[in-house]
């Protein structure tokens, strides 16, 4: 046996294969350097997915000919000063990345200092480095990264389609842009430019929203609350979506601590924690949490990658997450209340308290706009609505009794949302649209056993744009879609188009069923059949149909409705696990009143 140091560039290509995983580490390592460089734009163009080329340029504070040469160097960082782990306050500190991405491809960098008069450039080819030589570029660093992996052939064998692998450096590059929205950002393919996110300067809350809703969407903007806490030096900063605005999968929580982008198991159980009661369980609501930590309190050399972190009391910051959201959801004024009958009596209840303020010391803000909609929310009712808020249908004399029904018989609508109907012993109040939701989806169901879905044409095909990712996952999925009524082919790189949907859907909201559908499908492993999952794709068709909330159905109609939920399975719960109705019996109703 023969024991030997392994040489410089083994050792590199070993690193690379932790720090490089794939070219959206790499994009993420160059722009974690620019962000400590100080960069104010960071320009990032890959074609083929990264495989073939990278470039990132920023005009942060650049490197000298010297510090440049020992940039390549494994281990080589200007990041810790004091060569204290415990107080890591830049993004990098390992110095791990540049020789790592040098070791496996043809790496050029060029940088120039604002003292410096003429910029320097040096490459590293498969691990032999280069000399610095002059070179003319502006202050700041370009650096460019072609044919990754080339010295690495095991390893380009494991990459996804370039599709795939774009798709991946795009989320990066709006993860890291969500931590920092007072830098600009551009993505580019070398083609078309697919991010350009200027920076935004001023109060950190605004500026913040303002970023996060160009990422994670304009609605989420206008339904969210803000979060502001702090508890032994931990601070907690935010927006929270209300539970209203949820999706089908946990894609949009992000949480950043110490502004680095990590995934961490705790957020999740901590946000489904802080949801429990206002949400299904199959649904997740949208959130960006943003932890300030002493450095001492959190280890971020757990992995090469920098991805994962460890708290040192990860007690404290899951009770501080918690925590912070319930009274953020409770201070927006429960718009998205649950509508179980408890929680119903709970609000009919004269007097109630308002939420407690915890111990602790939380604050929450609310943005402008939201501290109307709540001020308004608590504001007393109006005495009189000079609109009838009720409209009576029942048509006394003849009419079936309630004893004959078990979900009773229709007596009025109310707010075009829900019908209020009279049993035997008590009350029913259905919410018209999550009872249609279900019924869909049993009949899309019966005629998908029965031979066929009956599908409608679209008079004008709708165009959906989409993510390159969510994009192939419903055209993979076209087939199986089509069986089910709902036609649809792709439509450039960025979008897909619709032709036909199921007829049982009435006019559907098209847009909002294929994005739920792309979501859907993330979850899903890409050798499962959709009739595997039949009843969740059946449900997210039901719950784009027409019957929403705000339709006025007539007495005919809502004993129909209410017929059919009777001769329905499973009709009690929505396809979201929501009820499709609730029931006061009277002697509840009877407590209310001190009756009893
Ligand atoms: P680390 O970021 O952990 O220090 P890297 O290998 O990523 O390690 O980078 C090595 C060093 O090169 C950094 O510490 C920094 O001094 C310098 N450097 C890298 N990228 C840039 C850049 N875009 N602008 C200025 N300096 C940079
Ligand atoms: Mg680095």
């Amino acid at each position: 046996m023969t024991i030997r140091l392994l040489p410089e560039t083994v050792v590199n290509r070993i690193a690379a294969g932790e720090v490089v995983e794939r070219p959206a580490a790499a994009v993420k390592e160059l722009v974690e350097n620019s962000l400590d460089a100080g960069a104010r734009h960071i320009d990032v163009v890959v074609r083929d997915g990264g495989q073939t080329f990278i470039a990132v340029v920023d005009d942060g504070n650049g490197m000298t000919a010297e510090e440049l040469a020992l940039a390549v160097e494994r281990h080589a960082t200007s990041k810790l000063s004091d060569d204290d782990l415990t107080n890591i306050r830049t993004l990098g500190f390992r110095g791990e990345a540049l020789p790592s991405i040098g070791a496996v491809s043809r790496l050029t960098i060029i940088s120039r200092t604002k003292s410096d008069g003429t910029a320097w450039t040096i490459t590293v080819e498969g691990g032999r480095k280069g000399k610095p030589k002059p070179a003319a570029h502006p202050v700041g660093t370009r650096v460019e990264v072609r044919d990754l992996f080339f010295a690495t052939p095991a390893r380009l064998k494991f990459l996804k389609s370039p599709r795939t692998e774009l798709a991946h450096v795009e989320e990066t590059i709006q993860r890291l842009a969500m931590a920092h929205p007072e830098v600009g950002f551009t993505l580019s393919d070398g083609a078309r430019t697919l991010i350009r996110l200027n920076p935004i300067a001023g109060d950190l809350f605004v500026a913040r929203l303002d970023r996060l809703a160009q990422i994670m969407g304009r609605e989420f903007a206008e339904n969210s609350v803000a979060i502001e806490a702090e508890r032994d030096g931990i601070r907690l900063t935010g927006h929270a979506g209300l539970p209203t605005l949820n999706r089908a999968n946990a894609a949009l929580q992000f949480l950043f601590v110490n502004g680095r982008p990590v995934r961490d198991r705790l957020l999740v159980g901590a946000v489904r924690g802080a949801y429990r009661e206002f949400l299904a369980h199959d649904r997740h609501p949208l959130v960006a949490l943003f932890l300030d930590v002493p450095p001492a309190l959190v280890d971020v050399n757990v992995h090469p990658a920098k991805t994962e972190i460890r708290f040192r009391d990860s007690g404290l910051v899951r009770g501080l997450i918690v925590g912070a959201l319930r009274y953020a959801l409770a201070e927006a004024g429960h718009r998205a209340a649950t509508t179980v009958a408890s929680a119903a009596l709970g609000a009919l209840r004269p007097g109630s308290p308002p939420p407690a303020r915890g111990g602790a010391a939380l604050a929450s803000t609310v943005p402008r706009g939201l501290a109307e909609a709540e001020a308004h929310y608590h504001a007393p009712l109006p005495r009189f609505d000079s609109r009838p808020s009720a409209r009576v249908v029942a048509d006394a004399g003849q009419e079936p009794a309630p004893a004959d029904y078990p979900l009773g018989v229709a007596r009025a609508q109310v707010h075009e949302t829900y019908i209020v109907a009279q049993t035997a012993d008590g009350i029913v109040i259905v919410d018209q649209h999550a009872a249609h939701e279900r019924l869909t989806q049993e009949r899309i169901k019966k005629a998908l056993h029965a031979g066929g879905v009956p599908r409608q044409g679209l008079l004008i095909p709708e165009v959906v744009e989409l993510d390159a990712a969510a994009v192939s996952r419903i055209v993979t999925r076209a087939a199986e879609l089509a069986a089910l009524g709902l036609v649809v082919e792709p439509f450039g790189a960025g979008a897909v188009v619709v032709r036909e949907t199921p007829a049982a859907l009435g006019e559907a909201d098209v847009q909002g069923l294929i994005r739920d559908l792309a979501d859907e499908f993330a979850e899903y492993e890409d050798s499962v059949a959709l009739e595997k999952r039949l009843d969740e794709v059946c449900a997210t068709m039901a719950c784009h149909g027409s019957v929403r909330a705000g339709r006025r159905l007539n007495a005919d109609e809502m004993n129909a409705l209410l017929r059919e939920m009777e001769a329905t399975p499973h009709s009690g719960q929505c396809s979201h696990g929501r009820p499709t109705y609730v029931e006061l019996k009277l002697a509840d109703i009877a407590k209310l009143f001190g009756r009893r």
